[in-house]
């Protein structure tokens, strides 16, 4: 076993390595960007060498000076995690040149994987069963069209090197194909470097089935189950479970044969991913069909680990320091049932634009990390630190394990109801959603799912105006009694010798404007008016929260301020309510229209109009590029394009205004 190893990657992933090497004894050397010079992963190594600036050009991808990095630090292995140079043969191939051993496959079984037209070719050698299409090397436009036409439509055009959800178009017609093929090929060559594609057969409702593999030097392969990924936005991963719903102990055979096929077609070593399309036919019957190989750990490989007891990380350590495969496949089994949420800085409710921001509240529900337990919570990040436009929008994955589907659903949706993020937009509320929907708990998954369920998905309140407020007025009460402390000559519980007192609050909730009212009545008890709904207030303040009555409701809340805003935080959901300070707000100036800025920081990637062009509201005016994804950026309103303030290719920052829009008067 090695004694020291670089971890060439941040984040998550980065003190997922660590905490494994550490138990296991192994020194660490941490990497990191500019940004990254305090982030949790450089605390989590025992050394740490700093690469460059903060885009990932500049530091994560700089590989050479990775391998310094190693060389300098007396490291003999490097750990490349996922995303960054894990995928890069040229990196893995200078790391055994330079002396040091790449915790991964040969660079030839990362080169035979790498572009999804040449790795199916080899697959189709190797008997294992790929979805009908076309993977050849001649791309004359007319020929694959003729090629879409002979598969049938719908059809999918898939950019050859493309990865994480980017440069694919599905084809309804065939008079459609020529142009989306162009705009693939644009996209693929922009994003990828290369404008090859395949064209293959859109499946309908598919599942998304992966089996993870692992090989070593000896020869030895096994499998270790499947993980159903189905659950997706943007074609990229939300949920992941295991064992797969519905699936049989003879398709998981023949699935997991058909891996090691794979793996054994390309002298794999270590840990692999092979990525299966699974068409689910009317009679019930699955078929599978290659996607593509993932050679590296994936992200959702917690999900694996609880079901098998087993520690990936400590499997890719052995073998890659020589060590046979731990077990054979018979040693192999599958205990309970296991769900991963990603947890990641985005709008859901806002087409899933990426948010940056600061983690100024960031209560995680009592778990473990990095460990197989029934609630495990994986991150990199600390309360304070904050998510850049660098790198990838994932905050943290939440991994539960039950004995059944339902018990671990129930402990997922238990532990997202626990985590508190405040300072930056999170997907937290929408994932319960989808684990409530009736789809999910059903386990009827494909694909399609949130576009499904997409009426209990979006813009979804289940706390409501009378609980927030009412949580809110309760935390304006309980901070003033703090602010007192024990003074009884203080005391502002609004009793009063003649008559009774009302307090005004105004309020601010989905938009509408609220006035409420609490009394003190001579009791000593609290009335409260929110709107038209009245009630007695009664609140007690537990350790886990305030626990509240009004008007027929009862709920343990948790209230965060920011400035005038609050966010409420029930075991139902959390909501936002703005306590509105009116002194503040006189004489402001209605918000301007006719500028259109930048959502977030990142790279303008083209413009779809030119000055002087008319556009009407809701149309496309730029395509943006932040946190590895693009975005469309519409038209506010309908108005003249005024002049282009920014060219393809410029960064920009949160706010920047993109062009000028002169409104056009009726
Ligand atoms: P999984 O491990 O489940 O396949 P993802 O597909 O989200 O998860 O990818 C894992 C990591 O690799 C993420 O950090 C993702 O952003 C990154 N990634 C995947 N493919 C690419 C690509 N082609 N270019 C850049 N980053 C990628
Ligand atoms: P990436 O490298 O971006 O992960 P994949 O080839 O793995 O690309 O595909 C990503 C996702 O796109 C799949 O999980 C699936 O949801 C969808 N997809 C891929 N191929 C097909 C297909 N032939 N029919 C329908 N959906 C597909
Ligand atoms: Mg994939």
């Amino acid at each position: 076993m090695f004694n020291k190893i670089l971890i060439a990657n941040r984040g998550e992933i980065a003190c997922r390595v660590a905490a494994t090497a550490r138990r296991m004894g192994l020194k660490t050397v941490a990497v990191y960007s500019d940004a990254d010079a305090s982030a949790k992963h450089v605390a989590a190594c025992d050394e740490s060498v700093h690469l460059g600036g903060s885009a990932p050009k500049d530091s994560y991808l700089r590989w050479k000076k990775v391998i310094e990095a190693a060389q300098a630090t007396g490291a003999q292995a490097v750990h490349p995690g996922y995303g960054f140079l894990s995928e890069n043969q040229d990196f893995a191939k200078t790391c055994v040149a330079a002396g040091l051993v790449f915790i991964g496959p040969p660079a030839s079984a990362i080169a035979a994987m790498g572009l999804k037209a040449e790795s199916k070719q080899l697959m189709e050698r190797a008997g294992v069963p790929l979805v009908p299409g076309y993977h050849g090397s001649d791309q004359d436009p007319a020929l694959l069209q003729l090629k879409a036409d002979e598969i049938g439509y719908p059809v999918l055009i898939k950019a050859s090197a493309g990865g994480g959800g980017k440069g694919m178009r599905a084809v309804e017609r065939s008079q459609d194909f020529a142009d989306a093929l162009t705009s693939c090929k644009r996209e693929a060559i922009n994003s990828f470097g290369s404008d090859a594609v395949l064209v293959e057969k859109y499946v309908q409702r598919p599942r998304h089935i992966e089996i993870q593999v692992f090989g070593d030097s000896f020869g030895n392969y096994v499998y270790l189950f499947e993980r159903d990924c189905s659950v997706q936005r943007r074609h990229q991963k939300v949920l992941e479970e295991a064992p797969a719903p519905g699936m049989t102990p003879e398709l998981r055979a023949r699935m997991g044969e058909a891996a090691v096929a794979a793996a054994r077609a390309v002298n794999y070593v270590g840990a692999g991913t092979v990525e299966f399309i699974v068409e689910q036919n009317d009679d019930g019957r699955m078929d599978f069909f290659f996607m593509e190989m993932n050679t590296r750990l994936q992200v959702e490989h917690p999900v694996t680990e609880a079901i098998t007891g087993l520690d990936l990380v400590e499997w890719q350590l052995r073998v890659a320091s020589g060590e046979a495969l731990p077990c054979s496949q018979d040693q192999l089994k599958i205990t309970g049932h296991a769900i991963e949420a990603r947890i990641c800085a985005e709008n859901p409710d806002n087409n899933f634009l990426p948010a940056t921001g600061r983690l100024d509240v960031y209560r995680k529900p009592l778990c473990s990390s990095f460990a197989i337990s029934p609630l495990r919570f994986d991150d990199g990040v600390r309360q304070g630190d904050s998510i850049s436009p660098f790198y990838d929008s994932m905050v943290a994955k939440v991994i539960v394990h039950g004995d059944t589907r339902a018990q671990a659903l129930a402990r997922l949706d238990d532990a997202l109801a626990q985590t508190h993020i405040i300072g930056l937009t999170t997907n937290v509320q929408f994932l319960r959603h989808v684990l409530q929907s009736p789809s999910f708990a059903q386990a009827n998954l494909d694909t399609g799912l949130i576009p499904r369920e997409a009426g209990v998905l979006f813009n979804q309140e289940h706390v409501g105006l009378a609980l927030a407020a009412a949580a809110d007025v309760v935390q304006t009460l309980l901070d003033e009694r703090a602010a007192e402390g024990n003074d009884p000559f203080s005391k502002t519980d609004g009793w009063r010798s003649h008559g009774v007192f009302t307090r005004r609050f105004a309020f601010e909730f989905a938009g509408e404007q609220v006035q409420a009212g609490l009394t003190y009545l001579h009791d000593g008890a609290l009335f409260l008016s929110v709107g038209e709904t009245t009630g007695v207030l009664e609140f007690a303040a537990t350790p886990a929260g305030i626990d509240l009555s009004f008007a027929g409701q009862r709920a343990l809340v948790t209230v965060y301020r920011q400035g005038e805003l609050a966010h409420i935080h029930t075991a139902q959901g959390a909501t936002r309510i703005i306590a509105v300070d009116l002194l503040l707000h006189a004489g402001e100036a209605p918000a301007e229209v006719g500028r259109l800025t930048a959502p977030m920081p990142g790279k303008v990637v083209s413009f779809a109009v030119k000055a002087g062009d008319r556009v009407q509201r809701g149309q496309a005016l730029a395509v943006m590029d932040a946190m590895k994804m693009e975005h469309t950026i519409a038209a506010p309103i309908d108005g003249v394009v005024e002049e282009l303030l920014y060219a393809p290719g410029d960064q920009v920052v949160e706010g920047a205004e993109l062009l000028k829009l002169v409104v056009i008067e009726a």
